[in-house]
């Protein structure tokens, strides 16, 4: 008997950054429309491989993943917090960021923002040799200066808890959901059991957001739904932190978005 081949996918492992979100949907509807393959995104603070690690590697055992890419990009508001940390030293009280912050010798956010490329791809380059060594690996740069915002609306985040076997990326879709436009919205996304508190701690405290939506699939509901206790217990210092749960289903036809409230925070 022989197996069913595995599914060819690819995967991009990037920032939460709202001034990827474009250019990440535009990739992932490109490589669907000219291969038609999948591509699985994951997304947090600065691109961070190795608190994506769970992730990475269910997907790389699942799947056939021709090309790993680590997308970073100038201007991180990861490696700025990664410059205040070095700046500041043991006065910060984040344990996991201090962590993170040991990776990277430069002090300075350009510094940081250029040696994120070789960090991500270091620890990407080393997941892939022990699980998936056919898979290519890829690193770029995105430049996110010039890139349009709408300061007309609010920012609000989400984290989108993905099932490997449904993975989105139609962000302009998703930021309606939240009320919001594409370039206010930032996404957190995983398909694994990652630590994602460090990252979401960054939303209220470094970002000014306290609008969060927690998206899951049908398969990820009983993880969302820890998380926002989770979210709740921690509170982030900002006592005004709205958590919303939505469960996101695929589309009936007579149900357009597909879209279902399930729980509301006070
Ligand atoms: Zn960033």
């Amino acid at each position: 008997m022989e197996e069913n081949p595995k599914e060819k996918v690819n995967l991009i492992i990037s920032c939460m950054d709202r001034r990827l979100n474009e250019a990440i949907e535009a990739r992932a509807e490109n490589t669907l429309a000219n291969s038609g393959k999948r591509t699985i995104v994951l997304r947090n603070a600065g691109g961070d491989v190795d608190n994506l690690h769970d992730s990475i590697t269910e997907l790389l055992s699942k799947y056939d993943v021709e090309e790993a890419r680590v997308t970073v990009h100038n201007d991180c508001g990861a490696m700025k917090n990664i410059a205040q940390i070095k700046h500041n030293g043991q006065s910060s009280d984040d344990t996991h960021r201090k962590q993170t912050a040991e990776k990277y010798a430069n002090t300075d956010v350009e510094g940081l923002c250029k040696e994120n490329l070789t960090v991500q791809l270091d620890s990407l380059q080393k997941i892939v040799a022990q699980i998936s060594p056919d898979t290519k690996v890829i690193v770029d740069s995105l430049d996110v200066l010039h890139v349009p915002l709408d300061n007309s609306k609010e920012k609000k985040a989400a984290i989108i808890l993905d099932s490997a076997e449904r993975s989105h990326t139609n962000y302009s879709e998703l930021a309606g959901i939240i009320g919001t436009s594409i370039s206010n919205a930032y996404f957190i996304q995983c398909t694994a059991k990652d630590n994602l508190i460090p990252d979401i701690g960054l939303l209220p405290k470094a970002l000014g957001i306290n609008d969060i939506t927690i998206f899951s699939t049908e398969k990820t509901n009983s993880r969302a739904s820890a998380l926002f206790e989770d979210i709740n217990k921690q509170k982030f210092a900002s006592p005004s932190l709205h958590v919303t749960l939505v469960e996101l289903r695929v589309a009936q036809p007579a149900e357009q978005h597909g879209v279902k409230v399930k729980h509301r925070s006070l």
